[in-house]
């Protein structure tokens, strides 16, 4: 017979093309991904196996009896196996929802078995095909059970993509249609012309679909730096997700990089991104390095036993190293974390909040410290995510309220202050803390409304309430450091109690040293205008912190608030007792007043007294109370 073998060649050319391109590019090591390296494999050889055999058949006396019955028995058990090979892959695909069941592995497994067995006795009983004593090849008369077979897996595979047609993609359902409609055309023309050699042409269009739709050529590359990029890492963590499979991610951040684009400009910066990115390749050995964004990379390790301290090693002792921009040579700080699966997060989403979580904290932190994530930490983030967006309704329901602290003025005997306390109450989480949600709201601008929201509330309880005439001299409100950094600050304030008609000095405004730290000149400018005005300053908290005389000197105070820390830790401290008592002392002689805080029983009060304290505010004299019961407090 004259085999027409150009479709043969244009398969194994297809095929070869194609694995070139497949193995060339940067691929990620999934279960999906070995199963198609494996297809593309199988169907190389058999191609190649295929035109061998074509012509040691044409040609018998080019090799002996048994090298005939090596070349084609390996022929037929690739070309076979290529079939078997392509339904598991399918089912494998479908596997992403579920767990591959025994008897899917008997349909696996079956066929091929019986392909194997017929085809190594073939030459003891002749069943698929004999090699004559004249070294011809003839067809067996079992010949036909491996084509029945090669269906059979086509046929599965078509059954398994209509069944579970949700898991498919279009693009995979198209191949898998198209590849049954194909091959059952191919068997028909091979029948009837069996010299027409178009069956390995049909598998090669098959693999090419398979990896034009199901292996969708998504590229796993980042190709500026060299890396695999955040597809490939997530694909790869889903994967082992799905399989329940334990794995490690070591993340990691460049430090600083956002000031160095915004100083060196973005091309400097990402001169350094790919020094590191080189570095981190060559430091991870046999692991792949990912980019996940911005400046972050990520490492994964399937072992068990990963600890990272090799790598971290090595990043410390790089990291002691400068890196080069075209100008500079400069260090760069990597801040590093471990999330482990499923010790930590067991959702994809979870496990890159955690990273991003672990590297904020990390950032933090001065200490250089690896941040080992656990499942607190993403708890805790819910709960902040959760009291923001509870903040965001409260001030549009208007469900903030304010609570008033009377302040015991020593030389009048009576209540002339309070100091305005926000409450937040939710029906979820009951009474939220300020302690709590004023950081949240000061990282996320939040603090700004909530300020405002204060301040007005104050200002129309003390004319509408008209507490001067009750003997309250003065409200103080709390500032947040957020809000001394606003240049229009002290406008914005004078405007609302111009609304009010409040008298200006009605107002007394308690910051913290941390808010003078941060905004050095803006609030002195704030302070100056405002006390020009007649508005008092007090400075909040004095003796936690720094507690910096610099800034009793510097600001113009009227009252310095002594914290209640320092207040409880004299009761109990012969040095703090010193502490406390010339403290005190130095705030009066600079001309200043002073308030104890946290102020709960005689002993404290006897003590403060006799030190020269000017106002008492604590539980002794009664906790943060809303407007109508301070009103009864203070007696009016
Ligand atoms: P702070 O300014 O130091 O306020 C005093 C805190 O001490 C209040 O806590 C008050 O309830 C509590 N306190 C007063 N006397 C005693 C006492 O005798 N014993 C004890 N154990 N505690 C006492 P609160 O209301 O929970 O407020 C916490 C912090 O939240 C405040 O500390 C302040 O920094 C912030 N905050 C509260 N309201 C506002 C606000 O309207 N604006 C801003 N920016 N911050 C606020
Ligand atoms: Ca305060
Ligand atoms: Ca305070």
């Amino acid at each position: 017979m004259d085999y027409i073998i150009h479709y043969d060649v244009a398969a194994f050319m297809i095929t070869l093309a194609i694995a070139i391109h497949f193995f060339y590019k940067k691929n990620i090591d999934t279960y999906q991904n070995r199963l198609f390296s494996i297809l593309i494999w199988l169907e190389l050889v058999s191609s190649a196996l295929d035109l061998v055999t074509i012509y040691t058949i044409g040609h018998p006396d080019v090799v002996s009896r048994g090298w005939h019955y090596l070349l084609n028995g390996v022929y037929l058990l690739s070309f076979n196996a290529t079939s078997a090979v392509y339904f598991t892959y399918i089912i494998n695909v479908v596997k992403k929802k579920r767990k591959i069941k025994p008897f899917e592995k008997m349909l696996i497994m079956v066929p091929f078995t019986v392909d194997v067995l017929l085809t190594l006795t073939t030459p003891v009983t002749g069943l698929v095909f004999t090699i004559t004593e004249a070294n011809e090849y003839v067809h067996g008369s079992l010949f036909l059970i491996l084509y029945v077979n090669a269906m059979l897996y086509v046929a599965m595979s078509q059954v398994y993509s209509v069944v579970y047609r949700a898991v498919f993609t279009m693009g995979q359902s198209v191949a898998v249609y198209t590849y049954t409609i194909t091959s059952f055309i191919v068997v028909v023309i091979q029948m009837m012309f069996p010299f027409l050699m178009i069956a390995q042409f049909a598998v090669s269009m098959a693999v090419m679909l398979i990896y034009l739709s199901l292996e969708n050529p998504l590229d796993y590359a980042e190709r500026e730096l060299g890396t695999y990029n955040q597809t490939a890492f997530e694909k790869i963590l889903t994967t082992n997700i799905e399989n329940e499979k334990h794995f490690s991610v070591f993340a990691m951040e460049l430090d600083g990089m956002q000031y160095l684009s915004e100083t060196l400009g973005t091309e400097s910066a990402n001169r350094i991104l790919k020094q590191f990115a080189e570095f981190m390749t060559a430091a991870a050995g046999k692991k792949k390095v990912f980019y996940l964004s911005g400046n972050r990379f990520a490492v994964v390790s399937e072992s068990r036993k990963e600890t990272w301290e090799e790598l971290t090693g090595k990043i410390r002792d790089r990291c002691k190293q400068p890196f080069y921009t075209e100008s500079v040579a400069l260090t760069i700080t990597a801040l590093l974390c471990v999330v482990d699966y499923p010790e930590d997060a067991v959702r994809l989403a979870d496990i890159e909040a955690l990273i991003g979580l672990c590297l904020a904290d990390a950032k933090q932190r001065s200490d250089e410290e690896v941040i080992y994530a656990d499942i607190s930490l993403l708890e805790k983030h819910r709960r902040e995510s959760q009291i923001i967006q509870i903040m965001k309704r409260a001030l549009q329901e208007n469900q903030f309220s304010v609570f008033y602290q009377p302040i015991f003025s020593v030389a009048k005997q009576r209540f002339t202050s309070a100091e305005a306390l926000i409450r937040l109450q939710n029906d979820e989480l009951g009474f939220i803390s300020p302690e709590e949600f004023i950081p949240l709201a000061e990282k996320n601008g939040l603090i700004l409304e909530i300020g405002e929201f204060v301040f007005r509330e104050v200002c129309r309880f003390i004319v509408e309430e008209k507490l001067l005439s009750r003997g309250i001299e003065y409200i103080e409100v709390n500032l947040s450091v957020v809000q001394c950094m606003q240049e229009s600050l002290y406008q914005d304030l004078l405007s609302v109690m111009d609304e009010y008609h409040l008298p200006y000095p009605c107002i007394n405004l308690e910051i913290t040293e941390t808010a003078a730290v941060m905004s050095h000149e803006t609030l002195m400018r704030n302070m100056s205008k405002l006390i020009e005005h007649g508005v008092n300053f007090s400075l909040d908290d004095y003796g936690t912190g720094f507690s910096n005389t610099t800034f009793v000197i510097k600001y113009p105070f009227r009252i310095v608030k002594i914290d209640k820390s320092m207040v409880w830790s004299a009761m109990e401290d012969e040095k703090a007792m010193y502490a406390l008592k010339y403290t005190m002392a130095m705030v009066k002689a600079m001309g200043m007043e002073l308030v104890a805080e946290g102020v709960e029983n005689e002993e404290q009060i006897r003590l403060l007294t006799e030190l020269g304290c000017d106002f008492f505010q604590g539980y002794y004299y009664s906790k943060p109370v809303n407007g109508k019961l301070f009103l009864e407090k203070i007696g009016a």
